[in-house]
């Protein structure tokens, strides 16, 4: 039945010209000062005489319906409404000077008729399609069953510690996402009057509204600084029954007092090494991001070496890096009297070669 119909509306199409006598106003039986709310009125009273729920089968109520349709399409727009005052005829065509293409063209896809008309008719009416109408992009509208469409993505950013980064981590975020419509359960109807459906006025048909909440989502261990996460479902909520869109999460990681880390896996940190402890050898402290342990610090280290430590470096669910400890010799810059005596002596009994001095 909607295809019949739909061939037939197309094959019955009007060229262009057919604007050339088209008076928005006289066909909605407003004046040029109507306001938006006369506009509206003055479209349900004819929409509700000459829809084709109301009147199936009767051509003229549809020919007639099309008019007021794009009638009310015009007016209702502020900017396609000041066209039209401004250029009269030309508005359709597009004037004379651009060769007469470019006009207006009356678009059903972008015309919000379940705004308007979804209560007027339960949301349920069914069985008229404007895919054939007008041109423009978004035909194959059916009545109370309008297009479908998926909601946006949506981009929030969220702050990590470097070390939850590195280890993995549960977190809790409160974000403005779709949830199922707790008026309609979801439906996006409601029984109305007769047992008719009719569309929820909670979520506006959509069977989701968007509230604030919060989820849970992890951080993998490793994850990186700039990177997303995912969460599906969680962004703009769809319309007409599409499905929602989905949340970004955009983590930042936070810098670390201790340790930064490479494009890869390895961890860095710094560690200060005393004049005696370079010198004859040590066992040192060093920090890494599961706790502390010993290292070796060879005799005669240099200000600048580097020791690597395997296996303490990001530790992702297939891979390991390295943590990599430079040395940082730090040198008294106080002496007390007979700290300067021993090491004066020092220098005269026993001198020592350093390369290149
Ligand atoms: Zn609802």
């Amino acid at each position: 039945m909607r295809r019949r119909l739909r061939t037939k509306v197309r094959r019955r199409l009007r060229p262009v010209n057919y604007f050339m006598s088209f008076d928005p106003y006289k066909t909605l039986g407003v004046d040029n000062k109507a306001s938006p709310e006369d506009l509206k009125k003055a479209y349900r009273t004819l929409a509700r005489k000459y829809h084709p729920d109301v009147r199936p089968g009767d051509k003229e109520a549809e020919e007639k319906f099309k008019e007021i349709s794009q009638a009310y399409d015009i007016l209702s727009d502020k900017e396609k409404r000041a066209a039209y005052d401004s250029q009269g005829q030309d508005f359709f065509t597009g004037g004379a000077s651009r060769g007469g293409n470019g006009g207006y063209q009356f678009d059903p896809g972008s015309f919000n008729f379940a705004d308007i008309l979804g209560d007027l008719f339960g949301g349920g009416g069914g069985g008229f399609d404007f895919g054939g109408m007008g041109g423009g992009m978004g035909g194959g509208r059916t009545f109370g069953q309008p297009r479908a469409r998926r909601g946006v993505d949506v981009e929030q950013q969220v702050s990590v510690s470097f070390r939850d980064a590195v280890l993995g981590r549960e977190m809790s975020i409160k974000v403005n996402a779709p949830a199922t419509c707790p008026h309609c359960g979801g439906r996006g109807t409601l029984p109305g009057d007769g047992g008719r459906p009719k569309k929820c006025p909670a979520c506006r048909g959509n069977g989701a509204v968007t509230t604030l909440q919060t989820i849970k989502t992890r951080v993998p261990a490793g994850f990186e600084s700039g990177k997303k996460l995912k969460l599906k479902g969680k962004g703009g909520p769809g319309e007409n029954g599409g499905r929602a869109g989905d949340l970004f999460l955009v983590v930042n990681v936070e810098p670390d007092p201790v340790f930064t880390r490479d494009a890869g896996l390895n961890l860095h940190e710094e560690m200060r090494l005393g004049l005696y402890d370079a010198l004859l050898g040590a066992t040192a402290e060093v920090e890494t991001i599961g706790g502390k342990i010993s290292l070796k610090i060879p005799a005669g280290t240099q200000n600048g070496a580097r020791f690597k430590i395997k296996g303490k470096g990001v530790k992702t669910d297939e891979k390991t890096g390295d943590l990599y400890v430079t040395v940082k010799v730090v040198l008294p810059t106080k002496l007390s009297p007979e700290a300067r005596e021993l090491l004066e002596e020092l220098r005269e009994k026993a001198p020592v070669a350093a390369e290149g001095l």
